[in-house]
């Protein structure tokens, strides 16, 4: 089966339909090197989470999706419309590209520009923006996400989702994810999800964060 590009923000925030028909999702590669981010996140949780987690996603959909309403949709519009199995996996796929892409091996720090004003708008403070969020991503009981959205008019918006949930199912714009299920951090911090969350911040792409807030569509 040929590979389709599985991952189409642009397209789904500009209204587009997704040109490529009946083509498999595929597993995009990260968008660094294994050992990028040790020591906070080993290789070895890198191998699992994207070659073992986000792979069986990326296959358990293209087994679910054949002879479906899904059989041409894009993972926008599964997120959007699909619910049970179909629903789980294409959001899980699409979670991971985007958590993938909220991390960085120089990066953490804050903010600048327009998302660093919106954040002290909205938050008072970058300070208790991230301590409203660590406290989100610290307290979502079970698996999940937790995320950092706009919506239409800009306005900043943390929410928890459980599981595969993701905040364009409420019409809202992902700008930055911290992925909370267990099989992100086990390897390195057993149970100590707060140890993970304190080294995400120094992960932290705020870059691609802040072009995602200046723009409509949701940088990768
Ligand atoms: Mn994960």
């Amino acid at each position: 089966m040929p590979a389709r590009n599985g991952f189409a923000l642009e397209k789904l925030l500009s209204n587009r339909i997704f040109e490529e028909k009946n083509m498999a999702f595929e597993l995009p590669p990260l968008p660094f090197a294994l050992d990028a981010l040790e020591p906070l996140i080993s290789q070895s949780t890198l191998e699992f989470h994207h070659g073992r987690h986000h792979l069986a996603y990326v296959n358990n959909l293209n087994r679910l999706v054949p002879g479906t309403a899904f059989e041409q949709a894009s993972l926008e519009e599964i997120i959007l419309n699909a619910s049970g199995g179909i629903f789980n996996n294409g959001a899980q796929v699409w979670n991971h590209t985007f958590y993938w892409h909220c991390l960085q091996a120089n990066g953490g720090g804050a903010p600048e520009g327009a998302l660093a004003l919106a954040i002290n708008r909205d938050f008072g403070s970058f300070e208790a923006f991230r301590e409203q969020f660590t406290t989100a991503a610290a307290t979502l009981f079970g698996s999940g996400w937790a995320w950092l959205s706009k919506d239409r008019d800009g306005k900043l918006i943390i929410s928890q989702e459980s599981n595969a949930g993701n905040p364009l199912r409420s019409g809202l714009i992902p700008l930055l994810t911290c992925d909370v299920w267990e099989h992100a951090y086990y390897l390195d911090k057993q149970n100590r999800r707060p140890d993970y969350i304190a080294d995400f911040w120094k992960l932290t792409d705020w870059k691609k964060a802040g072009l995602r807030f200046e723009s409509q569509g949701s940088v990768i």
